[in-house]
């Protein structure tokens, strides 16, 4: 059976966790989307770890982490991760790496930094990890697929090519240092020498694993409001954050996917810029970042403090819609027990209008946040284990959030580990 993990909001829902407590029952679990641009905190026997680029199961000895080819992989990223979770004792990772992944290059580092530089105060808020020069070079047909590392003439006649085309920018928009199409060649060879022993026709593999049986796990970055299309473009990421896009970036069947668990947050955090309507400020908004998560609302990546707001009934709505959520996780709810009253978005407020359908950019842009209080229950809830026993208040918290987005929270996540979990039966 195949499973899918993904973000509703704007990313940091705390799919990392989830992924890491369903790998126990899991034998594969698969990333298909994104590079190492964002981050997954993960707090289990062997300590804290950050991934980037690993998918979150590979701490259990049974599973094998699958790169799917819809991945940016940052090769030496990759390779740094590994021994980095081996040095602190995590046993050698079962890893395979998709033949039609493409590789990260150090150039599109350096575009991507260039291109902050150039827009200034109207930057994206990239984390220049190369992810949107990467997935442009892809889809113009100038990137470099694992595949072709094995194909010696292709190369040698490619790097000049790309090079060629890449230098016009660097010189003439950047004024920054040219790449030179032997090093772009070493850089490719030493990638070689690093990915060889993973590869994989990985959709064969998958094919035959969902023959056999096998537990299968996708998992997503980032959520819903990061995907190109459906998201608050242009403020988004530059792979499909949504679970459909499971099939395609992992290479299997769309009617395979059996069960999406959409992780929402009990409250709302975003990184980069963009609209967040439910967004606080001051001191408010100190105090949930300074409590928020595990240790803070600090991105897993850059270390930048997340913005952060109230939960936002509206976008969680239309993220579980367009994920085509079978199951919700709700998750970090602990972190909500120091407030008297805690106000939830139920609508945005447009030209005078209040809807609860989530609008395009532009519009958004003019959307004030409508909030209703609740009230607070004002104890900590972390190490309950049965949904009957958490406080009424903090019962109405999740069943008001789980009539207003209209889909089944089946998970509550009160802490960061991995038996921090409240399974409810729907
Ligand atoms: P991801 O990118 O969706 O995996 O989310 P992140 O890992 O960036 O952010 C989630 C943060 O919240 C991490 O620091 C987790 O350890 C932490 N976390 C996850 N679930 C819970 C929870 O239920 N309670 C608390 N307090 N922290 C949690």
């Amino acid at each position: 059976m195949v499973r899918a993990v993904v973000g509703a909001n704007w990313g940091d829902e705390g799919k990392g966790k989830i992924t890491d407590m369903l790998g126990k029952e899991s034998d594969i679990i698969v990333r298909f989307q994104g590079g190492a641009n964002a981050g997954h905190t993960i707090v289990n026997d062997y300590g804290k770890f950050a991934l980037h680029t690993l998918p979150s199961g590979v701490f259990y000895g049974h599973t094998t982490s699958v790169i799917g080819n819809g991945v940016a992989l940052d090769v030496p990223r990759l390779f740094e991760e590994i021994q980095s979770i081996v040095e602190r004792g995590v046993p050698m990772p079962k890893i395979l790496v998709s033949e039609r992944a493409q590789m990260v290059m150090s150039y599109h580092k350096n575009f991507d930094a260039y291109e902050e530089e150039r827009l200034g105060g109207k930057s994206f808020g990239s984390t220049k990890s190369g992810i949107a020069p990467f997935y442009s070079d892809k889809y113009s047909k100038i990137g470099f697929q694992v595949s072709e590392l094995f194909d010696d003439e292709l190369l040698r006649e490619k790097v000049v090519r790309v090079a060629e085309q890449k230098n016009v920018l660097l010189e003439h928009l950047y004024h920054k240092p040219l790449i030179d199409p032997d090093e772009l060649y070493k850089e490719l060879m030493s990638y070689k020498e690093m990915v060889e022993p993973y590869v994989c026709n990985v959709s064969l593999y998958l094919y035959n694993a969902i023959k056999e049986g096998k537990n299968i796990l996708l998992e997503g970055q980032l959520g819903s409001l990061k995907d190109p299309d459906h998201g608050i473009y242009p403020m988004v990421t530059s792979s499909s954050t949504l679970a459909a896009y499971g099939a395609i970036g992992a290479g299997i069947p769309p009617y395979e996917i059996r069960q999406i668990i959409t992780v929402c947050k009990a409250y709302s955090s975003a990184v980069g810029a963009g609209a967040f309507v439910s967004e606080i400020f001051g001191d408010e908004a100190d105090e949930l970042r300074n409590r928020g998560g595990d240790g803070g609302e600090y991105g897993a990546t850059t270390g930048r403090p997340r913005r952060v707001g109230w939960f936002d009934c509206v976008a969680s709505k239309y993220g579980c819609r367009m994920q085509g959520t079978t199951d919700v996780a709700f998750t970090v709810l602990d972190v909500l027990g120091y407030l008297d009253e805690i106000p939830v978005c139920v609508g945005y407020e447009i030209n005078g209008e209040v809807t609860t359908d989530f609008p395009v950019t532009h519009l958004l842009e003019k959307a004030k946040p409508v909030f209703k209080k609740l009230p607070g229950w004002k104890t900590d809830i972390r190490g309950i284990r049965k949904y009957e026993e958490l406080p009424e208040n903090c019962r109405n918290y999740i069943e008001f959030i789980e009539s207003q987005i209209g889909y089944p929270i089946t998970m509550i996540s009160n802490g960061p580990g991995r038996d921090d979990i409240i399974y409810r039966n729907k």
